[in-house]
């Protein structure tokens, strides 16, 4: 495998050079995703574009914004997140979702945005020797294959899990994304960022070629919003998720105001739990059934022939989540 390696110091440089290449360009951060892509096959750019010889300061580093929220640069490492003070306490679901993942040495290298644009993580679509649907192939081999660690909900042909744990608890915390076009920043939430099979196999997000995320930004936590991030997994560290929950709840008194809860490891983008979250909206604290709660989780789930456990283990991590952030609730 041979590639250029190219590095740009402006964003404007980036966008022109991804864009350029008719497809054939990609963007590299840590590398810790892109070159095992590489390396296995599953990618073969022509041409690497370095994100981290931009000097443009949008794309680097953590501050607080004019409104009180948290803006993250999209070349911030994983590490440096989870080691962020006011992230800790302000946002703790990001900060456990941050340090509980990959490995100290992938934390260090890895970075948001390469998290939050990481390649789904399906054995077929990785193997080297497999062409899936994925790949441009016709078929997914996990149906009727293995599909032990693919999604309950929201597969269409393909049943991919979305892998990155930091979405899943910035789409429970409300955050928005920057993306560079070629017109200039643009934002969205992250909950419109992502995409499943049923919109493109061939891409898990919104980016067009040309565009790269700049940065990430969480509004200000409410007066009374506390957080937690659960995550599922074989091993205890250097896994990903089997199903993993974000669960961010603002209590006024004894009263549930606002309940977010969002899922990873079950659907191919990640998954809000929109039945718990009614049933949590405007509950005294004292009427909940943390059970309940987790019950409600996935109401329909479709699993596979070898991945049902998955909707129990949902409920179970939801109860968890709900009943730990209620316990130091007043009655
Ligand atoms: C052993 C191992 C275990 C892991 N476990 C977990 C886990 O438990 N949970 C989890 O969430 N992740 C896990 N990961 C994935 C890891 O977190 C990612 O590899 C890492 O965050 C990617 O960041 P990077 O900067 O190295 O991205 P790169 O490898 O440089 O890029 C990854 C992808 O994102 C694109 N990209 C990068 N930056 C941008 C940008 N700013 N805008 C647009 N596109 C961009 C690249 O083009 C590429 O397609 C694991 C990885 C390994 C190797």
């Amino acid at each position: 495998m041979t590639f250029r390696l190219l590095r740009p110091t402006s964003l404007a440089e980036a966008s022109t050079l991804l864009a350029s290449d008719g497809g054939a360009a990609a963007a590299i951060a840590g590398g810790t995703d892109l070159l095992s892509e590489i390396r296995n096959g599953t990618a073969a750019p022509d041409t690497l574009v370095a994100l981290d010889s931009i000097a443009d300061g949008a794309l680097h580093g953590i501050s607080d914004t004019a409104d009180g929220g948290r803006r993250i640069g999209a070349l911030t490492t994983i590490a440096d997140i989870a080691a962020d003070a006011a992230i800790r306490t302000r946002y703790a679901a990001l900060a456990q979702a941050a340090a509980g993942l990959a490995t100290p040495q992938v934390r260090n290298l890895g970075t948001l945005g390469g998290n939050l644009n990481q390649r789904p993580r399906c054995w077929y679509y990785r193997h080297p020797l497999t062409v899936c649907l994925k790949r441009g192939g016709d078929r997914c081999y996990a149906v009727p294959g293995v599909g032990k660690y693919l999604c309950i909900t929201g597969g269409d042909r393909c049943f991919i899990v979305h892998p990155s744990d930091t979405a899943v608890a910035l789409a429970a915390l409300g955050a928005s994304v920057d993306i560079a076009t070629a017109g200039g920043i643009r934002t969205v939430p992250i909950a419109d960022y992502f995409t499943g099979p049923d919109v493109d196999l061939m891409r898990e997000n919104i980016l067009q070629p040309g565009e790269l995320l700049t940065a990430v930004t969480l509004p200000p936590p409410s007066d009374g919003q506390r957080s937690i991030y659960l995550k599922a997994r074989e091993r205890e560290s250097g896994d990903f998720a089997l199903v993993s929950v974000a669960a961010a709840l603002t209590l006024a008194g004894a009263t549930v105001q606002q309940a977010s809860i969002v899922l990873g490891g079950v659907a191919p983008i990640p998954y809000r739990a929109a039945a718990t979250e009614a049933y949590l909206h405007n509950r005294r604290v004292s009427q909940i059934s943390a059970e309940q709660a987790g019950a409600q989780a996935i109401p329909n789930p479709r699993p596979l022939p070898d991945n049902a456990y998955k909707a129990p283990m949902a409920a179970n991590l939801v109860n968890r989540a709900v009943g730990t952030l209620l316990a130091a609730a007043p009655p």
